[in-house]
C-alpha cells in the first residue's frame, strides 16, 4: 500500500533498492513516519524554508520533510546505493528536492545554500560516528551569525546530554557543552527507543534543537577550544594543574597568572567553570600572549 506521499512505505524501498544497513556508515534507518513527521515539526513551520538534510538514506526523514511543507530539501548523502531510491522522491516533489552525493564531512557548506533565497535550517538523523564532529564544525562556523538559523538533530541520548550539559551536570559537561552554550541555546524535545531504529541501536536516542545565539560572548573560537581542551583533557585536576603547558598564539601561558587575571580559584576543576568563565580565559589567554 502507498503512503500519503503516494511512495511506497520505506521498508520496500530499502528491499527494492536492497540497501542493507551499512555499519561504517552508521546506517540505523527510520521507518515510522509519524516519528519522520515529527522530527519535521520539531523544525518549525517549513513555509519558505529550506532544510539541508544530511545523510537522507533511503529517505524516511526528507519525505516527512516534505510532506510537512518545506520549500526545498538539499540532502547529502554518501551512500550512492541511496540515491535511485531519493531519485524517485525527487520525481513526485518536482524542484523540490535536491540530491547532493558527497560526503558532509567535506561539504563547503555556505557554497551549498549560496543560491538558496529565504531561511535554512539542519534537520538530520546523524550517522552516529560523525554527528558529534558535524556538529563541532557548524559550532565554529565562521562568520557568525552562520549560514543557517536553527539546527534539529538526532544524536546517542549520551551525546545529547554532553550537547546541553551545563556545571550542573558535572560528568556530562565538557568541551561539547562549553561550545554549544557559547554560540547556542540547545535543548533535548524528546527520546526515541532503538526499536524504532532499522537496524537498532544498542542505545536510545535523542532529538535536540540547538538555536544560534544572535552575540555570542566575544571570543576567538580557535582560543575557546584551546582552552577548554587543555582544561577538560585533565578534568580531575584543579585548573592551576591541567592549564599548564597551555599555548596560545604560539606562546605558553602562565596558568595561575591567567587565573588570577580571570578571577577563577586556581584549585577549581574545568566542571566548575561555566561558559563565561572559559570564554573570559580565553580571551585573557590572547590579550597575556600578543
Ligand atoms: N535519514 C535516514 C533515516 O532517518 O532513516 C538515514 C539516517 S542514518 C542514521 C545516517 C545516514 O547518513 C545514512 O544514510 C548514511 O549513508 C549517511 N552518511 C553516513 N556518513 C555520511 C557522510 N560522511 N556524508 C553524508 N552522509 C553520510
Amino acid at each position: 500500500m502507498m503512503h500519503d506521499d503516494g511512495l511506497p512505505p520505506l521498508r520496500d524501498v530499502v528491499q527494492k533498492y536492497e540497501l542493507a544497513a551499512r555499519k561504517s556508515l552508521g546506517q540505523n534507518f527510520l521507518f515510522d513516519l509519524n516519528l519522520t513527521g515529527r522530527i519535521a515539526r520539531a523544525c518549525g513551520p517549513l513555509d519558505g524554508v529550506t532544510i539541508v538534510e544530511i545523510g537522507p538514506g533511503p529517505g524516511g526523514l526528507t519525505r516527512a520533510l516534505l510532506m510537512e511543507g518545506a520549500k526545498q530539501v538539499i540532502a547529502v548523502e554518501r551512500d550512492e546505493r541511496c540515491l535511485d531510491a531519493l531519485a524517485e522522491i525527487a520525481q513526485a516533489y518536482p524542484g523540490r528536492l535536491k540530491i547532493v552525493a558527497g560526503d558532509a564531512l567535506t561539504t563547503d557548506w555556505r557554497a551549498l545554500v549560496a543560491d538558496v533565497q529565504g531561511p535554512v535550517r539542519i534537520c538530520a538523523n546523524l550517522p552516529y560516528n560523525i554527528g558529534t564532529a558535524l556538529l563541532v564544525g557548524w559550532l565554529e562556523s565562521d562568520p557568525w551569525p552562520p549560514w543557517y538559523e536553527r539546527m534539529v538533530l538526532m544524536f546517542q541520548r549520551e551525546v545529547a546530554e554532553r550537547i546541553v550539559a551545563t556545571p550542573a551536570q558535572r560528568v556530562d559537561y565538557g568541551r561539547l557543552g562549553v561550545l554549544a552554550g557559547w554560540r547556542a541555546t540547545s535543548r533535548i524535545l524528546f527520546d526515541v527507543p532503538p526499536t524504532a531504529f532499522n537496524p537498532p541501536p544498542k542505545v536510545t536516542s535523542s532529538v535536540v534543537e540547538l538555536t544560534p545565539r544572535a552575540e555570542p560572548l566575544a571570543c576567538n573560537g580557535r582560543i575557546l577550544t584551546a582552552v577548554t581542551a587543555s582544561a577538560f583533557n585533565q578534568r580531575r585536576k584543579m585548573l592551576r594543574q591541567s592549564l599548564k603547558g597551555l599555548s596560545v598564539n604560539g606562546k605558553t601561558i602562565d596558568a595561575l597568572a591567567l587565573l588570577n587575571a580571570a578571577g577563577i580559584t586556581e584549585t577549581k576543576r574545568a566542571e566548575e567553570v561555566d561558559v563565561a568563565g572559559f570564554v573570559a580565559l580565553a580571551r585573557l589567554a590572547d590579550d597575556m600572549t600578543r
